[in-house]
Parts: C-alpha cells; sequence; structure tokens
C-alpha cells in the first residue's frame, strides 16, 4: 500500500520537474523578445486588468496606474486601474512582460 512519505515524495519530484519545465519556457520566452537600449515596452490597454504585477518586478520605476472608466455597460466597477510605460525611465529589461499573466505588454522598437 502507498504510504503518505511515498506520496510526498512523488509529489516533491513532479514538483521539481514541473518547475524545470516553466523555468525552461519562461527562459525561451525571454530569448524570443526583442529588449535593451532599441526596445521600450507597451501596455495593450484592452488587455491590461490593472493587476499590478508588473509594476511589482519594474526596478526603474517605468510603469504607473492610471484610473479609467469601465467598457462594459452592464457593470459598475468604481475601480478599473490600466498599466502605462514611462518610455525614458523603461530600460527594456523585458521583466514585466514575462510577469503579465495577460499578456498585455508588449517589446516595441524605442
Ligand atoms: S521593460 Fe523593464 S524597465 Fe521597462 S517597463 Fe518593463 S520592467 Fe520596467
Ligand atoms: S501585469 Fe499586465 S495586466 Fe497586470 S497591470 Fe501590468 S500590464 Fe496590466
Amino acid at each position: 500500500m502507498t504510504e503518505i512519505p511515498d506520496l510526498l515524495e512523488r509529489r516533491a519530484v513532479e514538483q521539481a520537474r514541473i518547475r524545470r519545465l516553466l523555468n525552461s519556457m519562461k527562459a525561451e520566452e525571454e530569448a524570443s523578445l526583442k529588449g535593451g537600449d532599441d526596445a521600450v515596452a507597451w501596455v495593450k490597454e484592452e488587455q491590461c486588468i490593472g493587476c499590478d504585477q508588473c509594476t511589482i518586478v519594474c526596478d526603474d520605476d517605468a510603469i504607473e496606474l492610471y484610473d479609467t472608466p469601465l467598457a462594459s455597460p452592464i457593470m459598475s466597477v468604481d475601480v478599473n486601474r490600466k498599466a502605462r510605460i514611462l518610455r525614458d525611465p523603461c530600460t527594456g529589461c523585458k521583466l514585466c512582460v514575462l510577469a503579465c499573466p495577460t499578456d498585455a505588454i508588449l517589446m516595441i522598437d524605442r
């Protein structure tokens, strides 16, 4: 019969396998993005849900959140925030792209 320690060991192995897979996928995504001095981040407003993840990872204070009216006429939401990139302080590091859960951020030519 399978014992609890066996299950915990199997779970740890599976967690490590999934972590390696996710890290590998992130590394591939990161390598495929343009970045550096010639690039700047850009937020697709319609895909931004205002979750604040990008501002947390940006070390250069290059992202600010602003309030905007909610587009839908069937919902009433008091706070509807969107992210905006400040071009000058953005260093093109790409961290915000990797952090955004809705793929709302692109890297574009500066
Ligand atoms: S690319 Fe880097 S510096 Fe520019 S907004 Fe994103 S996290 Fe900040
Ligand atoms: S992480 Fe993405 S969805 Fe969240 S505030 Fe930033 S741009 Fe918007």
